[in-house]
């Protein structure tokens, strides 16, 4: 028998080091995972330039781009 336990348990997200583009400015907070980050290396939000820099983040499931 199956006694579910529906919302027990949330999946467990793993966090790796990331590298991303953060925007230099101070004033913005946009920055993109160097992944997804096109070839013009500035910030979509405020034109300003990018900085590569190593973020802890959730890690992204390779199926996402299972199909490029
Ligand atoms: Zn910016």
């Amino acid at each position: 028998m199956y006694f579910g336990k529906k919302n027990a348990e949330e999946p467990v997200v793993e966090m790796v080091d990331t590298v991303v583009y953060s925007c230099e400015s101070e004033a913005c907070n946009g920055w993109m995972r160097k992944d997804f980050a096109s070839a013009e290396n500035t910030c979509p939000m405020c034109g300003s330039n990018l900085v590569e820099e190593v973020r802890e983040l959730p890690k992204i499931s390779n199926e996402y781009n299972a199909y490029r």
